[in-house]
């Protein structure tokens, strides 16, 4: 089946990478971005809701103060991302404002998307600018971001921003036009994978290592991202962004990979959790727990049998199987070291141990999400 034109979708995330926007000598390269923005004014044409997750603030900060090649050190690269954030906003604004389009920044760091009030604030924003017809031009405040407290690459950030959105439609722009069998730059033999149904652990492996391409995330990140918006609902597309009209090559047939939505996507406050970027702790379950999960129970402190990871009351944590595989996330009802004493423990036998009258499930079903491959498998085994 080929998937339907760009312009069949309603509200289309559209990332983009440094490596498109900026040339290290010449600084930011406006015919391109002129070119793009055609396409996304084309969109808008038609009546999609075009949002722009922008990356290159820190390359073009870097070539506009003149840091060479370097290895930036952590304030120098926000220092960067300072100067190039304001061309690079400016940039987008000027070239939008020629379609008639207006913009409106906005810098988020994880704790955006990451805490849920601030995830709601995030997105009551991001609507009205939408409501008012302004292109939201997006991208990750590196400007104060550390590196324990950072998306560090926009592929999840965009990926996190649709899902919260309700996008129908995520569009990487990236250095290479879609999925291959193996990274092509190590394997000259690698495949070319157009349509992806789901992203199986086979899906996942071909991915390669980070660091096997030249952009920040690479193959992995992408990934990653493909994970978080196909359980949500959203499609996905990776193509190259390197010709001019990048999205309207679609559409022509240039190659670029299709990620198929999930057909039981999660939505609203479970694709929140689903979509955690990092779960703050492991907790690994009985065979018996597994079972109690994929028939829609919560989990019990009785099926639990090792905590691991510092997490407080209401974190992310991920459930893992006997097979070491995760099967589900959810927000934990303990924190870790209430969580250690009990694991295992019936209910009845957890008020002693704690001292107060507690809740016996670890993570209640309201606040738990089953992993889209998990509930696929079962799926199929009950089909066949
Ligand atoms: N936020 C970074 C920047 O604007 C880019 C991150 C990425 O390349 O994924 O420079």
């Amino acid at each position: 089946m080929t998937p339907s034109p760009l312009r069949s979708y309603r509200r289309i995330v559209v990332k983009i990478g440094s490596a498109l926007l900026v040339d290290r000598a010449t600084g930011l390269k406006r015919d391109w971005l002129a070119a793009l923005v055609e396409d996304i004014a084309a969109l808008e044409q038609e009546g999609a809701e075009v949002l722009v997750v922008s990356s290159g603030a820190i390359a073009l900060g870097r070539t506009v103060l003149g840091l060479g090649k370097r290895v930036l050190k952590l304030e120098e690269s926000q220092a960067a991302a300072a100067v190039g954030q304001i061309a690079l906003a400016g940039a987008w604004s000027e070239e939008l404002g020629r379609h008639g389009l207006k913009s409106g920044q906005i810098l988020v760091t994880l704790g955006d998307t990451e805490e849920r009030r601030r995830y709601l604030n995030a997105r009551a924003t991001i609507s009205t600018l939408l409501k008012m017809k302004a292109v939201p031009v997006i991208n990750e405040n590196d400007t104060v971001a550390t590196s324990e407290i950072r998306y560090g690459d926009n592929d999840r950030l965009a990926a996190r921003v649709a899902t919260m959105m309700g996008a129908d439609m995520l569009v990487l722009l990236s250095d290479i036009d879609g999925l291959y069998s193996a990274p092509p730059a190590l394997d000259p033999e690698a495949r070319f994978i157009p349509v992806v149904d789901r992203i199986t652990a086979e899906i996942d492996a071909m991915a390669g290592a980070a660091a096997s391409e030249l952009s920040r995330g690479g193959m992995r990140t992408k990934l990653d991202a493909g994970k978080i918006a196909t359980a949500a609902g959203t499609a996905m597309i990776i193509t190259a962004g390197n010709r001019l009209h990048p999205l309207s090559a679609i559409d022509r047939g240039e190659r670029s990979t299709f990620f198929r939505p999930s057909p039981n996507p999660v939505r609203g406050y479970k694709s929140w959790i689903a979509g955690q970027l990092e779960p703050a702790g492991r907790l690994a379950v009985d065979q018996g727990a597994v079972g109690a999960l994929l028939s829609g129970k919560s989990l019990l402190a009785a099926g639990v049998k090792r905590v691991s990871g510092n997490f407080s009351r209401g974190d992310t944590v991920a459930i893992v199987g006997p097979d070491g595989r995760e099967i589900a996330r959810g927000l934990v009802a303990y924190d870790a070291g209430d969580a250690v004493k009990i694991a295992g423990l019936k209910s009845a036998e957890i008020a002693p141990v704690l001292g107060y009258a507690a809740r016996s499930a670890m993570v209640h079903r309201d606040d738990l999400v089953m992993g889209r491959a998990v509930m696929a498998e079962l799926e199929a085994g009950a089909g066949g």
